[in-house]
């Protein structure tokens, strides 16, 4: 296979976590529009931060240490499916989601449990060990503030060289001072629902198999793409399918 340009989304939730749509329905979602690449992505979070959820009586939607074999298995499936259907590769992913520090880290190609509580060098370490890929998730988002309570910003001087990729853009924020930081970046949805679909994307020029895209990210061959309805529109015309 030559490298191409991709279209990519690396960070995605279902109903696994807090999205609304399922596995499955996923998958058509995004095959039907022409994706080459998507990740999904749920939420992980620190004990400290499910702690909180339930005394405040929030829904604790989080993966856990004991199911995520099984999450990895299901997502070897979609896979299967996607690659079948759409020719799409999905790849397994989570969100270390730690409430707690004020820090989301996406893990791709996630092969075993890491834990959220610990330090971002740690998980950076781990992650590495299991040829994973660490990408900052909206670590400028103006939403909250919470740019300001992230460490992993704050603190980039730190964290720039040990987290593979940033997200420069997430949903329809975009953080310019991250490509201005010279850090190697990426764009991604955040979807939880059919709307979050209009929103930031990757190109990515790779070959379509997990280990291209991730070498790709890792020298930045990317490049930021607003997917809007215009687009989508075009890409749905073309296809035979149904719009949802
Ligand atoms: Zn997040
Ligand atoms: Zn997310």
């Amino acid at each position: 296979m030559k490298r191409d340009w991709l279209l990519c989304d690396f960070h995605i939730h279902t109903t696994i976590s807090d999205g609304t749509l399922d596995l499955e329905d996923l998958v058509d979602f995004y095959g039907l529009r022409g994706f080459d690449v998507i990740a999904v992505t749920e939420h992980l979070h620190d004990e400290e931060t499910l702690k909180k959820r339930r005394e405040e009586g929030k829904a604790t939607y989080s993966l856990k240490r004991d199911t995520f074999d099984r999450y990895l298995e299901d997502l070897k499936e979609a896979s299967r499916y996607a690659w079948r259907e759409y020719e799409m590769l999905l790849i397994p992913g989570v969100e270390l989601s730690n409430d707690t520090k004020s820090y989301h880290i996406v893990v791709l190609d996630v092969k075993r449990f890491i834990d959220p509580a610990l330090p971002v060098e740690e998980i950076a370490v781990q992650a590495r060990e299991q040829d994973a890929l660490t990408i900052a998730a909206h670590p400028c988002r103006k939403e909250g503030g919470w740019s300001e309570k992230s460490p992993l910003w704050r603190e980039r001087e730190k964290y720039g060289r040990i987290i593979d990729a940033w997200e420069a853009a997430n949903r329809r924020e975009i953080y310019a001072e991250v490509i201005l930081s010279g850090y190697k970046f990426v764009g991604c949805s955040d979807f939880h629902k059919p709307e979050h679909i209009y929103s930031w994307k990757t190109l990515l020029y790779a070959e379509k198999n997990v280990e291209s895209v991730k070498e790709a990210i890792r020298r930045g061959y990317t490049a930021l793409h607003f997917y809007g309805e215009e687009m989508e529109r075009i890409i749905l015309k073309s296809s035979t399918a149904e719009v949802r």
